[in-house]
């Protein structure tokens, strides 16, 4: 199994966190997300255990809840002592809204309105991370207008290359985000910032990529990080203690994937830090890192009814579904690989090669193509693993189709999250 909260029990059902998907497609309609609270948790728990035995706790795991946001999963990162990073107004209001305390968010953005910059300052957001100068002069007025002294951070390209899709590294000089480093321009960006009186810079901040399946770009991060870092403290007397080193770690959507453990991936950047510090005699900072994808994604899986099985002769044979890229536009936007199976069969073997299709009217509507699946017959439910993060956050009501149900499973009991959209939701806008 791809992880393993997923088992198989004794009528050969896939079942996620003890629950028979089956039966939880059955009771709650389809299509349907299902994610699995005791591995959410587990997830976050295995990074913050190695900032606190390896760091001294100097450190906070943000949750970067554009990976999935909903009230539900503020409460359970918070509980868990995480922070969240949000990117819009819309997951602000929703962090705050499940309680979160505004102090433990930091909000990222590289066209952040001054709508949304108005309510970070005056909710008291911890951090917000400056993308660019207009945005730090705008904040710096609205800061002071609000009479308050805000803490930034400030976004930098530092130049890696993180070996993931095109679409998803954004760590490169050629990228919408942040400041770069070999242009000079993140270093008159400390400059600016360090003048605006209404700000406090605290520190800097990268994010390199998603879906990194290696430890070594990160390592390389903090050392690019930490170089400029006492470069400015060399050349501008400006000694930053934060470094924040955004997120990326990947996770296992296929059987070939072979991501490395957060435990790794944290320990080989902080063993970075450490040397980088000492070499530069810089003092260690206080650590970020905002992993989204490796929280949530591997405890989620997407249950579908299977609607029509097509076999075009000597071409391929569609497995049509009642969802597809509105619930899970990844195959569209990236051709992200997924593994799916049936739920009811699940202990057969996939011994079929199919395309699995949505139902929006888009050729280009798949959840995969070339993908090793049971035989499957109309009324069968299809699971496809994995899908825990940039599913529900990215699903559309394209066709107008509503978007699904999120249940939340723990130890077998499942609870409705996000109730499923009904037709008047759909229409509560139109005039
Ligand atoms: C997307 C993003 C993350 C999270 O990335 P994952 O790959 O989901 O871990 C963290 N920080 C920033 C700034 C991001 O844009």
């Amino acid at each position: 199994m791809l992880t393993p909260n997923l088992t198989i029990n004794a009528e050969g059902h896939l079942c996620i966190g003890g629950a028979d998907t089956v039966t939880l497609a059955k009771t709650h309609g389809t299509p349907l997300y299902v994610m699995d609270e005791n591995m959410i948790r587990e997830n976050c728990r295995g990074f913050a255990r190695v900032i606190r035995e390896e760091y001294g706790g100097r450190g906070m795991i943000c949750y970067a809840s554009k990976a999935l946001s909903c009230k539900e999963l503020y409460r359970i990162v918070d509980s868990e002592g995480l922070g969240a990073d949000v990117v819009s107004g819309g997951e602000l209001y929703t962090a705050l809204q499940a309680g979160m305390s505004a102090e433990k968010i930091v909000m990222h953005g590289n066209s952040k309105t001054n709508t949304e910059l108005q309510m970070a300052v005056s909710r008291g957001v911890g951090r917000i991370v400056c993308d660019n100068l207009p945005e730090l002069k705008r904040l710096d007025q609205i800061a002071g207008e609000a009479g308050k002294t805000v803490s930034v951070m400030l976004r930098i390209k530092p130049g890696i290359d993180a070996h993931t899709h095109d679409f998803v590294k954004t760590g490169q000089i050629d990228s919408k985000f942040g400041f770069a480093l070999e242009t000079g321009e993140a270093k008159q960006a400390v400059l600016a910032a360090s003048l605006c009186p209404n700000l406090k810079l605290v520190g800097l901040h990268c994010h390199i990529g998603s879906q990194i399946l290696d430890t070594e770009p990160f390592a390389e991060a903090a050392r690019v990080m930490l170089r400029f870092m006492a470069e400015m403290r060399n050349e501008l007397h400006v000694t930053l203690p934060e470094l924040n080193l955004g997120g990326g770690p990947g996770i296992r959507y296929t059987e070939e994937d072979d991501p490395k453990s957060f435990s790794e991936i944290v320990r080989v950047m902080l063993a970075a830090i450490k040397v980088s510090c000492a070499e530069l005699d810089y003092p260690q900072p206080f650590l970020l890192f905002e992993p989204g994808r490796s929280i949530v994604g591997g405890a989620g899986v997407t249950l579908y009814t299977v609607m029509a099985k097509k076999t075009i002769p000597d071409i391929r044979t569609y497995v049509l579904v009642d969802g597809g890229m509105c619930d899970n536009p990844r195959y569209a936007l990236y051709h992200s690989r997924y593994e799916a199976m049936i739920a009811n069969k699940a202990d057969q073997p996939r011994d079929e090669q199919v395309t699995i299709g949505g139902k929006c009217c888009e050729s280009g509507d798949l959840i995969g193509e070339d993908m090793p699946l049971q035989a499957a017959e109309e009324g069968d439910t299809l699971a496809v693993l994995a899908t825990g993060a940039y599913n529900y956050s990215m699903a559309m009501i394209y066709n107008r189709n509503p978007r699904p149900e999120m249940l939340m499973v723990k130890d077998g009991e499942a609870r409705t999250v996000i109730k499923r959209e009904t037709y008047a939701d759909i229409i509560r806008n139109d005039i």
